[in-house]
């Protein structure tokens, strides 16, 4: 199961973060060649997050097109799945360049007290998926 190897350092970078607040939502940007598959990565998470104070933080998805270079005529192209043919040449198999990491972006923790305002917070964490 890929996805739990994943969720086990985002949840523990989420808590380490949280530093006991509530946290309410978690923004991951992927990349489309990464493979992840958002439902088991949800799943993961709430095992993960399970009893914590972020069990409730619904995750959002921020996707990104990845880069390849084809191997044939070294055109460089976005690609929406490791499966895409080179624009130029028509070729499959193209060397991934970008499109492969997960990253932590963002997140948003409940209010201290009713009267305060909600925290967001920005975070720079990033796996490496290739
Ligand atoms: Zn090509």
């Amino acid at each position: 199961m890929h996805e739990l190897s994943l969720a086990i350092p985002i949840g523990e970078y989420v808590l380490q973060e949280s530093q006991g607040r509530n946290v309410e939502e978690i923004v991951l940007k992927v990349g489309r060649l990464s493979g992840i598959v958002p439902e088991a990565l949800d799943l993961a998470l709430q095992v993960v997050l399970q009893a914590s104070c972020a069990e409730k933080a619904c995750i959002t998805y921020e996707w990104q097109d990845g880069e390849g270079q084809c191997r044939f005529c070294h055109t460089r192209f976005s690609m929406k799945d490791v499966l895409d043919v080179c624009p130029d040449c028509g070729q499959m198999g193209a060397k991934i360049l970008a499109g492969t990491q997960i990253r932590l972006i963002g997140l948003r923790f409940a209010p201290r007290l009713d009267t305060s305002p909600e925290e967001t917070h920005t975070t720079q964490m990033t796996i490496n998926n290739s």
